[in-house]
Parts: C-alpha cells; sequence; structure tokens
C-alpha cells in the first residue's frame, strides 16, 4: 500500500515515531494508501529545517524567488493530469471539477503571486522638508500554513505561494482527510531548484501536528483555512505567543432572489453556489431566500433543476461526487434527520445513495432542498457543508437583511435583482465580507478574501496576502 511521507528540509521521512494513518477514497470507502501520524517532534524539525533555510531564501531577493517559483509552476503543470486523478480520488470530487476548478489554481497561485511580489510597492510619508519616512515589509520567517479537505491542494498553495513570494520559508500541515496531493506537491518541489527546508510538508492530524505548529514559538505567522471551531482553538494557542494570524472559517451563506431578478439567472446560479462540490465549498449558497411573488415558480424550478442533477463515479461526467468522507455523510444525514425534527419538508434528496459494483461503500448523497424552517432553527444557523440547501420567503428588504444576517457567519452573500440601487443598499445592510450581485464565486485573486464574524479574521488575497506574511518596518530620515 502506498506510503506517503514527509518532506522536511529536502528529504522524504516517515513520522519519527514511525506510526501512520489510513487514508481512503470517499467513491469507494477504502483504505488506499497510509499517511505519518506526525507529532510535535516532527514538526519540530521541520520548523528547525525552514528557520535554517530563510536567511538564504531571504536573501534571494524577489527576483530570484519568482524565477524558481515560476519554474515550479510550469513544473506543476506538467503533472497536472496526475493531480486531477489524485485530488478525485482522494477528495471524491468529480474530475472535471479538479480539471476546471482546484488543478489550473495550482501553478495560477505561484504565478499570481510571485509576479505580485515584483509588483509589491513600499509608502514614503514625507514631512514637509524635515524628514520623511519610508515603509518598507519585510519576510518574517518561518510561517504555518494550515489548510482543509474541501480544495486541498489548490487552498495549501494560496498560502504556500504568497509566504515564498513574500520571503519566508514554509512548514505547511495539509488535511489529514486528503493528503494525497500535498504529497505529489512535495515531489515536484523536490525535482525543483527551490532550496532544501524552504518548503516542509508534514502530514498528520490537526489536534496532533496542526496544534504543535500553531504552538511553536518559532513560527511567528500563522495562515490557518478550517472550520470555526478549529479557528477558536487556534486563536487562542496563538494569541499568547503574539503570532500574527489569518483565519479564514466557515460560511451559512445566504442567495437572496428579488422578484424582480433575471429569473433564469438566478435560478442556474443558485443552483450552482448550493450543490458545486457537494456542497463543500465555504462560499457555497446553503440558505436561499426568495421573495414571496416568485417563491413557488422559483421553488418549483429549482426543485426540478435539482432533480436533474446527477450523482455518481467522479471519473464520470457527474454533478456530484462524493462526500469526502464516512463521519462527514454521517454529519449531514444527521442536519437531514434534524430538519424534519425541526418541522422541516424534504422537497427532494435526503437520502444516502447505494450504487452497484466499485461504488458501494462509497459517500454519496442526494442534492437535497428543504422548505418551511424557521430562519432561526438549528439547520438554517449551523454550517452542514454538504449537498443541503433550504429554501424560505421573504416579503421585503428589511425582513431578508434580519434572516440573512442572523447567523453567526459572515463569509459571503449572493444577490439577485435588476435594480442596482437596491442592490448597493442590500450589499451595505448585509454582514459578510464577500458580495456577490447576479453571480457567484467570481473570484479575482486580487480582492480581499475572508469573512467577519465567526467566518473569521483577517483578509488574503493580492497584496492582502503579502501584507500578511511580512512584517512592517517604518523608518524615518531627518533631513
Ligand atoms: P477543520 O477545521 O476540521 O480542519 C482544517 C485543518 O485544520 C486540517 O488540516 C486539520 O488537520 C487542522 N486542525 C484541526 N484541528 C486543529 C488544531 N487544534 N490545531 C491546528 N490545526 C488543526 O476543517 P475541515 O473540516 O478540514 O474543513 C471544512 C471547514 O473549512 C468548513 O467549515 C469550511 O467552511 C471551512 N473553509 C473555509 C474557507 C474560507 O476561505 N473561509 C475555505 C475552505 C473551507
Amino acid at each position: 500500500m502506498k506510503k506517503i511521507q514527509n518532506y522536511i528540509n529536502g528529504q522524504f521521512l516517515s513520522a519519527l515515531s514511525k506510526n501512520y494513518k489510513n487514508n481512503s477514497s470517499p467513491i469507494t470507502g477504502k483504505i488506499y494508501s497510509k499517511f505519518p501520524d506526525s507529532d510535535h517532534e516532527d514538526i519540530d524539525k521541520a520548523v528547525m529545517a525552514a528557520k535554517k533555510a530563510f536567511p538564504k531564501w531571504k536573501s534571494l531577493g524577489k527576483k530570484g524567488r519568482y524565477n524558481l517559483l515560476m519554474s515550479l509552476a510550469d513544473m506543476l503543470d506538467e503533472n497536472f493530469d496526475k493531480f486531477v486523478e489524485a485530488e478525485s480520488y482522494d477528495n471524491g470530487k468529480p474530475e472535471w471539477i479538479a480539471r476546471s476548478v482546484d488543478i489550473p489554481r495550482v501553478s495560477e497561485n505561484f504565478r499570481f503571486f510571485a509576479t505580485a511580489s515584483l509588483h509589491f510597492s513600499s509608502e514614503c510619508h514625507e514631512m514637509d522638508g524635515k524628514a520623511f519616512n519610508y515603509t518598507i515589509r519585510e519576510p518574517i520567517g518561518v510561517a504555518g500554513c494550515i489548510s482543509p479537505w474541501n480544495l486541498p491542494i489548490y487552498l495549501l498553495t494560496w498560502k504556500i505561494a504568497p509566504a515564498l513570494a513574500a520571503g519566508n520559508t514554509v512548514v505547511a500541515k495539509p488535511s489529514e482527510i486528503t493528503p494525497m496531493t500535498a504529497y505529489l506537491f512535495s515531489k515536484i518541489v523536490h525535482k525543483s531548484n527551490i532550496p532544501n527546508g524552504v518548503i516542509n510538508i508534514v502530514h498528520g492530524l490537526g489536534e496532533k501536528a496542526g496544534e504543535a505548529l500553531t504552538k511553536h514559538p518559532d513560527v511567528p505567522v500563522i495562515s490557518f483555512t478550517g472550520g470555526s471551531n478549529t479557528g477558536k482553538k487556534i486563536n487562542i494557542n496563538c494569541a499568547s505567543l503574539f503570532k500574527k494570524l489569518s483565519l479564514e472559517l466557515g460560511g451559512k451563506n445566504p442567495s437572496i432572489i428579488f422578484n424582480d431578478a433575471n429569473f433564469n439567472e438566478a435560478l442556474n446560479i443558485s443552483l450552482k453556489s448550493a450543490f458545486s462540490n457537494q456542497g463543500q465549498i465555504c462560499l457555497c449558497g446553503s440558505r436561499i431566500f426568495v421573495q414571496s411573488k416568485i417563491y413557488d415558480k422559483f421553488k418549483t424550478a429549482f426543485v426540478e433543476k435539482t432533480k436533474k442533477l446527477t450523482v455518481g463515479n467522479p471519473k464520470n461526467k457527474v454533478d456530484l461526487g462524493a462526500i469526502v468522507s464516512k463521519a462527514h455523510m454521517n454529519k449531514i444525514i444527521n442536519y437531514i434527520q434534524l430538519a424534519q425534527d425541526e418541522g422541516g419538508t424534504i422537497l427532494t434528496g435526503g437520502n444516502r445513495i447505494r450504487f452497484e459494483g466499485d461504488l458501494r461503500e462509497g459517500y454519496f448523497i442526494e442534492p437535497t432542498v428543504i422548505e418551511n424552517l424557521d430562519y432561526k432553527c438549528i439547520v438554517n444557523q449551523e454550517e452542514i457543508f454538504g449537498p443541503v440547501v433550504t429554501i424560505m420567503p421573504f416579503e421585503n428588504e428589511d425582513d431578508v437583511i434580519k434572516m440573512a444576517n442572523a447567523t453567526k457567519y459572515g463569509l459571503s452573500a449572493s444577490i439577485f435583482t435588476s435594480n442596482v440601487s437596491k442592490a448597493h443598499r442590500m450589499s451595505s445592510k448585509i454582514n459578510s465580507g464577500i458580495i456577490w450581485i447576479n453571480s457567484w464565486m467570481m473570484r479575482d485573486l486580487r480582492i480581499p478574501f475572508g469573512g467577519m464574524k465567526d467566518s473569521g479574521i483577517g483578509r488574503e488575497g493580492g497584496f492582502n496576502s503579502l501584507r500578511f506574511f511580512t512584517e512592517t518596518k517604518n523608518i524615518c530620515v531627518k533631513i
């Protein structure tokens, strides 16, 4: 059975304990590889390597680092198909999604941030001829990058790339649920000219390896994407060590559809927003609010379209693949049960799907639409992170603003209307870090990306990421 290994200081290593954990594919439910069950000793070894490599990496300067990162991007593209297959098999997502969303972003992350670092400028504050201040941003040291399973290599490189471009070295801890593409990535790094110790990948459990990374005194900066409860723990661990911290956390995002929206556009986009990647994107619109005049028409059309979505073998051109793990599938099924206990009506879906043959033990769930739930009930408050949406009517702007803002989350929102003034009015009143008007998931890598409330702290993307991964220093020169 394939053994995934840690990548530390340019070497492939098992955990120092020699312990491994099983890794299964959600498509078959079968174990197909093992990953190192690393602990604080492995993290320490990786941090020491990264610390040692830091002065050399920093001294390469922007252009030196740019050259190496751009050539790494080319090497990643040469292995595109391998990444697509591995990501789909490890995560359960359809191959076409990995091919069109996840994997193109891996090399793009490196090209984008390598280039951005060349354009990253400093400010000067002139003091009426008496002095001037110039502000520089210096690399910090060893950056800790911790990522989730829903967009495994896409999000891992979204952190590693800016950290490196800004001149830091990295210790990364990928999700233990989807470790395979991070391992493939380390194999390509190994063949590149990036010096040993600059990129270190340590596999293992969150509460063991992940926590050790957040508590390590020689890791002054942590970028984390994952669940809000995990974010809370990390926040506590980092606070006492005064670490710089970025938290990209969960969401319970509203899709708001007004009477005057372009009906078909709102229908198609909110459907995509509900079920893309099996509903396992932090930005998925899982609460759909529809204005009362079009509510019945919209609901009927949405349910009809949902029924037509195909679920199946991720190798085929299906709409939905497998849910990432058995535990997560059971969590989603429990929420569907809870929705019924809370008085909800299942309009379509609601069940696990059992296929014949190799996929029999795979974790597949029907896309599910639920009606008749109060906006304050648990199912409408907690993040389910699966192919499950609720649909609710609203009367007017005040009504929907109150309902949309009623959760502890504030990541993203989509508003569908043909009235520009209303779109702006609504945008200013919805408490989310990202608002899409008549759209969803239109991503520009330069924008500040992140959430309000329990959806996170800080913003990543573009120069925000480069600012995050650098320390600001002001120098005042008397004239
Ligand atoms: P998770 O919080 O369980 O795990 C994320 C990562 O944190 C994993 O690598 C895990 O090993 C590690 N981890 C777990 N406990 C830790 C600890 N105590 N200390 C340090 N590290 C620890 O999240 P998940 O289930 O992998 O991912 C799903 C969640 O991620 C959802 O809530 C989703 O909304 C969120 N997410 C947010 C964004 C965003 O940009 N805001 C993007 C994708 C996913």
